[in-house]
């Protein structure tokens, strides 16, 4: 065996954390900025509200934001803690620990991944099963139902007493990320049922948030279903059901209009594969990606530059129409 006495080893520039360990790194911030993902869900808004207001309680400084769109999506405008919230323009640029909720990879952080050289320290606070541990620290539970589940764990590490403002914050993750708990799992109803115990409104919240549209939302959807395509032969015969919305469809909509589409899309009983391509301008799109049981749709995201749940994924590109949706064919396949 070869000595080779001149060769360093490599610097641990990341490392997994332990839930205590991850409360020691927060208690000891003299400064936080914490940062959600853009095109902001309610389990990245949840948890960067719910961790500011425990943060701000105990006295640290704190912002969060999230890099685009510019305004809060309206479906989450009555979470406690909006206050919190500045600009993406306003977010320091140096800052003592930076963290970021349900975020995957640094990429989702947007523009505000700029944001990740000024702090001194950074922790990531996910549950996504592709996270790339783009922090110094990392705390990611890819057996977490939402990021808010994570976080409930660190708060009773921390001894963070759960309030109903807080419950609120948690509830929008857990609520939303578990498909309004059919996706659920063993622990998932004891977590509602501690969060609800606060007196939170389970109702009112899941109505506001996943229950609530626009009336311009029918006609976009008489528009968008019209386009839906079933490719039996696709993922290697398992099918694939696709749609695509145009800007044209979703102009005046908002990110819960565009996100609808999807959960309808997805029940097609003849296909294990959902897609929705999203145009975000001329030639660019976000597609979402939604499977039953066979295939791993993060592994397809992630060859496309994109990552996710192994049932629920995503990805950008970019061209023709006709040409994204061979590039995904020819990824599933
Ligand atoms: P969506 O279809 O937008 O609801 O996204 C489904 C899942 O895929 C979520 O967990 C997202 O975090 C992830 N995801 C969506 N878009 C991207 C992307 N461009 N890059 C990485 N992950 C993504
Ligand atoms: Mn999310
Ligand atoms: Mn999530």
């Amino acid at each position: 065996m070869t000595h080779c006495p001149d060769v360093a080893p490599p610097t641990p520039t990341s490392r997994d954390l332990t839930l205590q360990a991850a409360v020691d790194v927060l208690g000891s911030a003299t400064s936080v900025t914490v940062l959600c993902h853009v095109q902001p869900d309610a389990d990245t808004v949840g948890s960067g509200l719910a961790l500011g207001t425990a943060l701000r309680r105990k006295g640290i400084p704190v912002q969060v934001a999230f890099a685009a769109p510019a305004e809060l999506p309206v479906s989450m405008r009555d979470l406690p803690g909006t206050d919190l919230l500045v600009a993406a323009t306003e977010v320091a640029t140096e800052v003592d620990l930076l963290v970021a909720v349900d975020c995957g990879s640094a990429g989702r952080l947007g523009s505000l991944a700029s944001r990740l050289g000024g702090a001194r320290r950074s922790l990531v606070i996910d549950h996504h099963r592709s996270n790339t541990r783009f922090g110094t620290f990392n705390l990611v539970d890819d057996t977490a139902e939402s990021t808010t589940a994570v976080l409930t764990q660190l708060f009773d590490v921390w001894g963070v007493p759960i309030d109903a403002d807080l419950a609120h914050c948690l509830y929008a993750g857990l609520v939303t990320d578990t498909g309004s708990f059919r996706w659920g799992q063993a622990g998932t109803h004891t977590l509602a049922e501690r969060l609800l115990a606060t007196g939170i409104d389970g109702g009112a919240i899941s109505r506001r948030l996943l229950d609530t549209h626009p009336f311009g939302w029918l006609p976009m959807l008489g528009s968008v279903l019209s386009t839906a395509v079933l490719v039996p032969d696709a993922a290697a015969g398992r099918g694939l059901v696709h749609a695509v919305i145009r800007c044209t469809d979703s102009a005046g909509l908002g990110a819960e209009e565009i996100e609808s589409v999807i959960d309808i899309v997805r029940t097609t009983a003849e296909a294990e594969v959902a897609a929705v391509f999203k145009e975000t301008a001329p030639q660019s799109w976000s597609v979402s990606l939604r499977s039953k049981n066979s295939v791993d749709v993060a592994a397809v995201a992630t060859t496309l530059g994109g990552g996710g749940h192994r049932f629920a994924a995503g990805y950008t590109t970019a061209g023709p129409v006709e040409a994204v949706v061979a590039q995904l064919r020819e990824a599933l396949d």
